[in-house]
């Protein structure tokens, strides 16, 4: 069996490219979709070199840090959420930015985030509150928001750093062009992002156009907010290659992992 498999393996086939998943749940309520040594696997399956983690409560992200697994590079993020009600309120809820001070004891958390914001939510006294602690820790916000509530982000401190998970969905390009060249600390995270590819999987113009000028300013993600993304993991992987592979290869290697590691990079 060796031996046919062997001989009918190509000849030189590449490695798939390495990613990097800056948008990452590994929740646990009470116990995770997948146990840890399967979650390891399962990056491992998939050249996954990389996660932004997450996890509702924290303990996920906890158990993923505790297992130090070689060739994963694990950058945890504080979720400002308990329950998933939190979704709804954290952003009024001065308990939420009590949890937010006490998780950052544990030292080695790079941001906060997920969190939720919808335009005017964004003006609670307890989100610039959040913001302002981020700029003081070194701390990236991963913001699910609208162009309306990054804005308000953004005024709340000039200085912060935020991924924007989803890149405003179905925002228009010209509108996201505008928020990444009035924002240069500003990062696209392209979980759920419509009109990157067309019905046949091509590139469109518009998407091309914008990882070709703002090539340092993407990221990849799973979003693994429900089991059913667990479950399509690797078809989600392997549909970002799909247009990845349609790029030059260093744009592809940029927003495939080369920015996240950038960002994430060791030391502060
Ligand atoms: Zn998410």
């Amino acid at each position: 069996m060796a031996l046919v498999a062997a001989s009918s393996a190509p000849a030189a086939a590449a490695e798939p490219i390495e990613i990097f998943d800056a948008h990452l749940h590994y929740n646990w309520e009470p116990k995770p979709y997948y146990q840890l040594d399967e979650v390891l696997a399962l990056f491992k399956k998939h050249r996954v070199t990389g996660i932004l983690a997450t996890s509702r409560p924290n303990t996920g992200t906890h158990a993923l840090m505790d297992a130090r697994h070689e060739g994963l590079q694990v950058v945890p993020f504080i979720r400002p959420y308990r329950v998933r009600a939190d979704i709804q309120s954290w952003f009024g809820d001065p308990v939420i930015f009590d949890l937010v001070q006490d998780e950052f004891k544990r030292g080695y958390y790079r941001g906060i985030g997920e969190f939720h914001l919808s335009g005017k939510s964004a003006e609670n006294e307890w989100v610039k509150k959040t913001v302002d602690f981020a700029v003081a820790n070194d701390l990236y916000l991963h913001a699910h928001a609208d162009d309306e509530a990054v804005e308000i982000l953004m005024r709340h401190n000039p200085k912060a750093r935020i991924i924007w998970a989803h890149t405003g969905f179905g925002l228009s390009s010209d509108r996201v062009t505008a928020m990444l060249s009035k924002y240069p600390k500003l990062w696209g995270e392209l979980s759920y992002r419509g009109g990157i590819t067309d019905g046949s999987g091509k590139l469109t113009p518009e998407w091309r156009g914008l990882f070709e000028r703002y090539p340092d300013r993407f990221l990849l993600g799973s979003d693994t907010w429900i089991n059913e993304r667990w479950a399509s993991y690797g078809d989600i992987m392997a549909t970002y290659r799909a247009w990845l592979g349609q790029l030059s290869p260093a744009i592809a290697a940029q927003i495939a992992h080369g920015n996240a590691r950038a960002l994430f990079a060791a030391g502060r």
